[in-house]
C-alpha cells in the first residue's frame, strides 16, 4: 500500500512538472510585451499571431555570422547582442551592432512584405522644421503606434531648442530598400525608421567610403558621435533604438523596436488572453 501512495505520488510530481516544462522564455516575454496588438501567445517553440498564424520561434541551427544575417530567426534577433538601454553610451565593443540581426519574416508579417503594403501604412507625423515654431510633415508607419510614438519625441524635442539643429533637415524616413551592400531590408523599409539631420551625424560607410566592403576595414574603425545624448535618452524612451550604439555606427538613424528596451507602459500592453489552439499552419 505504501508502495502504492509513493507511485501516486511520483505520478503527480511528474505531471505538475511536465506541465511547467515549457516556461515561455526571456526573448518570448520581451516580444509578447512589445507588440501586443499583434502577437498572443508563445507555445511549443511557436510564436501565436492574433491572426492565428504561428512562426517558429528558434530554428536550432548552428549559424556562421553571414548564415545568421541572412536567416535570421526570432531567437537570434533577441538573443544575438543585447542592446545597452540608456545613458551613458560606451563605445561600443568590436563589431557589435546590437538590434541589426533582424528577423525579416517578423518584419514583413508585421509592417508589409512589399513595397506597396508597407506605404498603406504610412501616416503623417507632425515634425520639426529648423525655424522655430513652424512644422514639417513626416511620414511613418501607424502600425504599433509608430507614429504615435515618434509624435510623442517630437512633441518633447520640441522643448529643447538647441537640438532643434540636430533634428531638422532629416535624412528621411520611408524608404522601400534593401541595405547598402546586402539583400536585406533596411528599416526604413517598414516606415519605423528615421534619419536625422546627415549633416550633424557620423557614419561609418562615410568615414571609410573607399574600402567600406573590405572585410579589413574593421580593424581600423573608430567609433565617434556628435549628436546630443538627450536625443537618445528621448528616442528610447518611446521605444527607438539608435545606430549610435553599433560598432558599424549610423548616429542619424534610430527605429522602433521596443522588444529591445525596458518595457514602458505602452498602449494595449497585456498579458495574452487566448490560449493558443494547437494544430494551427505556421504562417
Ligand atoms: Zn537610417
Amino acid at each position: 500500500m505504501r508502495y502504492y501512495l509513493f507511485a501516486i505520488l511520483v505520478f503527480h510530481y511528474l505531471k505538475v512538472f511536465s506541465q511547467q516544462a515549457d516556461p515561455i522564455p526571456p526573448g518570448v516575454q520581451r516580444l509578447l510585451d512589445a507588440y501586443p496588438d499583434h502577437l498572443e501567445a508563445y507555445q511549443d517553440n511557436y510564436i501565436y499571431w492574433k491572426d492565428g498564424s504561428l512562426m517558429q520561434y528558434d530554428d536550432s541551427r548552428f549559424k556562421t555570422e553571414e548564415e545568421a544575417f541572412d536567416s535570421t530567426d526570432l531567437e537570434d534577433h533577441m538573443n544575438a547582442l543585447i542592446y545597452p538601454p540608456g545613458l551613458p553610451v560606451d563605445t561600443p565593443g568590436f563589431n557589435c551592432d546590437p538590434g541589426t540581426l533582424r528577423c525579416q519574416e517578423f518584419f514583413m508579417k508585421m509592417y508589409g512584405s512589399t513595397e506597396a503594403s508597407a506605404r498603406s501604412h504610412l501616416v503623417p507625423v507632425t515634425w520639426l522644421a529648423p525655424k522655430p515654431g513652424q512644422t514639417k510633415r513626416i511620414w511613418v508607419t501607424s502600425i504599433n503606434g509608430v507614429n504615435e510614438h515618434l509624435q510623442a519625441v517630437a512633441q518633447e524635442l520640441v522643448t529643447h531648442p538647441h537640438l532643434r539643429p540636430y533634428v531638422t533637415d532629416i535624412g528621411g524616413t520611408f524608404n522601400w530598400r534593401p541595405i547598402m551592400g546586402t539583400q536585406r531590408m533596411s528599416p526604413h523599409s517598414f516606415g519605423i525608421a528615421i534619419d536625422l539631420n546627415t549633416r550633424r551625424s557620423e557614419y561609418w560607410k562615410w568615414d571609410y567610403k573607399d574600402n567600406w566592403q573590405l572585410d579589413s576595414v574593421e580593424i581600423n574603425l573608430a567609433w565617434r558621435n556628435s549628436l546630443p545624448l538627450e536625443i537618445v535618452e528621448i528616442f528610447e524612451r518611446h521605444g527607438f533604438i539608435w545606430g549610435g550604439k553599433w560598432f558599424h555606427y549610423d548616429t542619424m538613424h534610430f527605429e522602433y523596436r521596443p522588444e529591445m528596451l525596458p518595457s514602458q507602459k505602452r498602449r494595449n500592453v497585456g498579458k495574452p488572453t487566448r490560449k493558443p489552439a494547437p494544430g494551427k499552419k505556421r504562417g
